[in-house]
């Protein structure tokens, strides 16, 4: 792995326990809460507990079993929200996709009309 991680950002702070989180699922390499501050009736944050930044460092470094586990994870939140009437996943990276919090996380929102990302 070739990437400075910040071990001081927030959400490894929550993964040490430093700062509290509204947990939702915790699994051998993974971690979901809620996000402080929800732009949707569902809005359940998942990161891997391990150092990675961003999904693409995510991708290329983590293990076999961390990314089946951050997958199996997001699948189980999918699961108990209740998501039948749609949802979307999100991955910010970097300056560009501004990312606030440097590690990795995938934004689960559900429970209303989304409305177009691209067009
Ligand atoms: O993808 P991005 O990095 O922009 O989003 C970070 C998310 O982390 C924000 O939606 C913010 O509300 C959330 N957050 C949180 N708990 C914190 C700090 C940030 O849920 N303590």
């Amino acid at each position: 792995m070739n990437f400075d991680y910040d071990p001081e950002n927030i959400f490894a702070k929550i993964l040490n326990g430093d700062i509290p989180c509204e947990k939702v699922l915790e699994s051998a390499h993974s971690l979901a809460f809620r996000d402080i501050r929800p732009q949707a009736p569902t809005h359940v944050l998942v990161i891997p507990k391990g150092p990675y930044m961003s999904a693409d460092h995510f991708c290329q470094w983590a293990s076999e079993a961390e990314i089946v586990d951050f997958m199996r994870t997001v699948g189980k939140i999918c699961e108990a929200e209740g998501v039948e009437d749609g949802f979307r996943l999100i991955a910010n990276a970097r300056d560009h996709g501004v990312q606030e919090v440097p590690h990795f996380h995938v934004h689960i929102l559900a429970g209303r009309p989304l409305g177009r990302m691209l067009d």
